[in-house]
């Protein structure tokens, strides 16, 4: 058998083991898995945001809290405010600050309101964002184990495979097999294509006179566009 003959067998048989390895990725349990602990890895950061939020909540409400105090005080001035205009104070001064009083209330009840609906608001996420935890847990418990179940069930086929695999590797050149490798790592597939019509057959990038000579005798070539191997049949 040629090397060539050879690097074609090799494909054949890897193909096999391609199509297992697109059968595990490709599955709900794999998916579902994955998915789990995506939500998971990305929680805490979720969580630290809503916990921002509560701080700056707290923060405003120590604001409105302190105008609250303030109006308070201008009310205890209003209180005793017949004494002090029998006794002759400047009644104007007073019906200023019963109305920047009155002013100041309307605006503090405002913020109040905007301040419970974003309490609320963050009070619904967070109560979602635990719930979305707590299933996404026990999503991730229960595919973890069907996707390694998964994997377990087609370990035996894969290892047959791997074995024809190297057998068949000790027949070709470990520089060619090294580049296959290479590009299997980088999930190209099938990896090597025949040249037609002085084209690489999977892409269709046209090959120079001088790359098609090197061809005869069964050698590869890398295409320039897709780096599969072309040989020549
Ligand atoms: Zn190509």
């Amino acid at each position: 058998m040629s090397e060539l003959q050879a690097l074609l067998k090799y494909q054949d048989v890897d193909a096999k083991l391609k199509k297992i390895e697109q059968e595990i990725s490709s599955s709900e349990e794999k998916k579902k898995y994955f998915q789990a602990r995506k939500f998971l890895e990305n929680a805490a950061d979720k969580l630290d945001a809503i916990d921002a939020r509560a701080l700056e909540l707290k923060r405003l409400a120590q604001i409105l809290t302190k105008k609250f105090i303030e109006m308070n005080e201008i009310l205890k001035d209003l209180s005793n405010v017949d004494e002090l205009i029998a006794e002759g104070a400047d009644v104007s001064f007073y019906v200023k600050n019963a109305q920047a009083l009155n002013d100041g209330m309307k605006t503090l009840k405002q913020d109040l309101n905007g301040l419970i609906d974003k309490i609320n608001a963050a009070a619904e996420e967070y109560k979602k964002l635990k719930a979305q935890t707590i299933k996404m847990q026990k999503q991730y418990n229960e595919y973890k184990e069907k996707y390694a179940a998964i994997k377990e069930s087609k370990k035996e086929a894969s290892n047959a495979i791997q074995k024809e695999l190297s057998e068949i590797e000790k027949t070709i050149s470990p520089d060619i097999m090294a580049k296959y490798k290479n590009k299997r790592r980088e999930n190209t597939f099938p990896i090597l294509c025949a040249l037609k019509n002085d084209r690489c057959s999977l892409c269709g990038m046209e090959l120079p006179l001088a790359s098609r000579s090197k061809l005869s005798g069964g050698n590869v070539i890398e295409c320039d566009n897709c780096h599969r191997f072309i040989f020549s049949e």
